[in-house]
């Protein structure tokens, strides 16, 4: 889920770093001189299941053929837009011109189908087909689309004047700004030499970014322990440990090797031992080439007119400023702090056998997750495998597919689907239900097998849009994921975490699908990073709601729902720690905001005054690294409170349907035409006033984590 981030939205828009996408392509294919005959060529025009089928490349020779076509066509739409006299331009000819180029044209659709072979194809040759088209088409979009200064020429002409003279919708009007920004941050308003420079400066980065994770990536450090020192684990996983040379137990740093370890090994020097050298994978080597990356990004942000990297990287999300953030992580603190402090006063009255604090009087920071992980075993006896047995795949996914329609008012046809990539692939047709039109298609690929991508996601592959008139072009979106298969003899049974997983994904999907906007580059999830996970987790939340659990819940065995004592368990058990939880959340996001504001940094001096300031009962280990192997310091940079900002937005709206019933239609149909339906045609703190007739806070956030009554 969270860590999915980066795989989830419009794969299109994320790979090629545009500002969002719309669907103003349906006028231009009607109302433009584009003849039949070329509009059929448009590989978003679906209409049917074989135009599906169609889509995916039987062979790495179509795929390669594909991206030569759908490159040399989006040259051609890009030379069409530079030839227009800028007395000419108009917001068809320009920027919904642009608009189609990176919405709808076969190079939007291409590249992300391109990006799913690379994760799903079971073919090698595919598989690497898939890659050389993704690095072809990045690079085409890089130089040719969002750092063309001549593209940028036009626009702007467009822009600054026939735009002026022209009715424009609030859709249009707010493309054309989001366009100005993006073109803007990439430096195409500079002259000359420092457009070259700032080039320069973000190759550099990208390198010393895909060095910094790859250091993570390889550090295969390990430590040894004898069996003794393993106490408290189960045989079954010790007996799949290595050995070394002197018959002692290998543990590595893969995560679920250190959370077994961290969670459940009752010697506390063998939880030290592997955290120590888990929070310094990536050091030494990443301390340096992360302040470059500091000192760097301080150099671009200055050079494109923004006071620091955050200030650039924030100023085009929800929050828009970093000071925004710092209040919202600032108010958010005091609250949390008070039940942390309840919390740390709870577990610190059962501490475990092999477990002391510190002369401070603070949890050591290797025996955290032990101490809960003791406590929920002594007072909740949840045991995860039971409850899965009330989880069977294929009921459980036909409750959740009952639930998604009718709160948002759809019908889901299964559809025989074959000539994909692989027999699992099946499809649902999703329609309006009250006037049964076709609102698209969902793709699922949802068991694993080797060479698969590992994690669950979701893209879109055809963005849904909207003419004026109301007419739909219908999108495709896919979902990925890993269940267990069934047996003749043994069920599929899905972890409460795979549920929830599911939920999340089939909310993007939702998104994907009924965000029809008039513009492309706004269609679906292509809104705010920070914005993104918010309609997700939303629906996450449902699966922490009794009713819900208990609709879908349905025991293999007996076919009886979970029972109350169970259900009020978990939902207990689930804010047994999160005032530790959220501490630590704010600490990471605080970091990442810390470390990019300015450009000298002492990274361990920041990292520790922070954690003494924010985590209040748990003691710094002066040997803690940890920001050498912080991956969202590349990928998010200074964004990593988003995670917290869309949990604390989705948990507001949440409360709010909550209130009208989760089932509730009328409810259901006000979330579709006010959020998802938008898509990002809109700035999303508007559309949370529309949704709640308000702001939005963190009242119902701190509720429901159970920080206030
Ligand atoms: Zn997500």
């Amino acid at each position: 889920m969270l860590n999915q981030l980066i795989k989830e939205g419009s794969i299109m828009n994320k790979l090629l770093g545009l500002s969002g996408v719309v669907l103003v392509v349906i006028l231009i294919l009607t109302k433009n001189t584009c003849s039949r005959g070329e509009s059929k060529k448009m590989m978003s025009n679906i209409k049917n299941i074989s135009d599906i089928i169609e889509l995916y490349p039987s062979t790495p020779q179509v795929l390669e053929k594909r991206v030569v076509a759908a490159i040399a066509d989006a040259q051609k739409r890009i030379d069409a837009i530079i030839a227009i006299p800028d007395t000419e331009r108009t917001f068809a000819n320009t920027a919904q011109a642009l608009d189609t180029l990176e919405s709808r044209s076969n190079l939007s659709v291409v590249a992300p189908i391109a990006e799913f072979v690379t994760m799903v194809d079971p073919e090698e040759s595919m598989r690497n087909a898939g890659q050389k088209a993704l690095i072809e088409i990045v690079k085409f979009a890089t130089d040719k689309i969002n750092n063309n200064p001549v593209l940028f020429k036009a626009f702007k002409a467009y822009v600054e004047g026939n735009a002026k003279n022209e009715e424009l919708s609030d859709e249009q009007q707010y493309y054309l700004q989001e366009q100005m920004k993006g073109f803007r941050r990439s430096g195409l308003h500079l002259p000359k030499e420092q457009l070259e420079e700032v080039k320069q400066i973000k190759n550099e980065l990208m390198r010393l970014g895909l060095e910094f994770e790859k250091n993570i990536a390889i550090d295969a450090r390990t430590i040894t322990v004898a069996r003794d020192e393993l106490e408290g684990l189960s045989d079954d996983f010790i007996d799949s440990l290595k050995t070394a040379e002197d018959g002692k137990y290998i543990l590595g740093l893969d995560y679920p090797t250190y959370f077994m370890v961290t969670d459940h090994c009752d010697v506390a020097a063998t939880r030290k031992k592997l955290y120590q050298v888990f929070q310094n994978r990536g050091y030494p080597v990443n301390k340096e080439i992360l302040e470059k990356i500091i000192s760097l990004r301080d150099k671009l942000a200055k050079m494109l007119g923004f006071e620091s990297f955050a200030d650039l990287d924030i100023g085009s999300e929800m929050a828009k400023d970093p000071s925004t953030v710092r209040k919202f992580l600032d108010d958010l603190l005091e609250k949390v702090n008070v039940k942390e402090s309840k919390e740390f006063a709870l577990f610190t009255k059962d501490l475990p056998k092999s477990v002391a604090l510190s002369p401070e009087g603070k949890f050591y920071p290797w025996d955290v997750r032990y101490i809960f992980e003791r406590y929920k075993k002594k007072h909740f006896a949840i045991d995860e495998t039971k409850i899965a047995e009330y989880f069977p795949m294929e009921k459980t996914v036909d409750g959740l597919l009952s639930i998604y329609q009718q709160f948002l008012g759809l019908t889901f046809k299964q559809v025989p689907i074959s000539g994909l990539w692989h027999e699992d692939v099946s499809l649902i047709e999703v329609h309006d239900k009250l006037s049964d039109k076709l609102i698209g298609y969902l793709l699922f690929d949802l068991y694993p097998r080797p060479n698969k991508y590992s994690h669950a996601c979701q893209g879109g592959i055809v963005s849904a849009i909207k003419s004026n008139s109301g007419e739909v072009n219908p999108a495709l979106a896919i979902i990925v994921a890993n269940f267990p298969k069934s047996t003749a003899n043994k069920p599929s049974l899905l972890k409460r975490d795979e549920v929830e997983t599911f939920f999340h994904e089939f909310g993007h999907a939702m998104h994907s699908l009924l965000g029809r906007t008039n513009l492309g580059s706004f269609s679906g999830t292509s809104v705010k990073t920070d914005f993104v996970e918010v309609p997700s987790q939303m629906f996450e939340e449902w699966m922490r709601d009794k009713d819900i659990l208990k609709k879908i819940s349905s025991h293999y065995k007996t076919g009886e729902s979970l029972p109350d004592e169970l259900l009020d368990k978990i939902i207990a058990a689930k804010k047994l720690s999160k005032g530790w939880w959220t501490q630590r959340q704010i600490f990471l996001a605080r970091l990442a905001l810390d470390y990019f504001e300015g450009s000298q940094k002492d990274l361990d001096t920041i990292m520790r005054s922070l954690h003494d300031q924010i985590c209040l009962h748990q003691l710094f280990d002066s040997d803690d690294h940890r920001y050498a192997s912080f991956g969202h310091l590349v990928g998010y940079g200074a964004k990593y409170y988003s995670y917290l900002w869309s949990l604390v937005y989705a948990i507001d709206l949440f409360s709010e349907i909550k209130k009208h019933g989760l089932l509730n239609q009328d409810i259901g149909k006000r979330y579709v035409d006010t959020i998802l339906g938008k898509g990002g045609s809109k700035d999303p703190q508007e559309l949370m006033i529309e949704f709640l007739g308000r702001e939005p806070n963190q009242e119902n956030f701190l509720k429901e984590m159970g920080f206030t009554d």
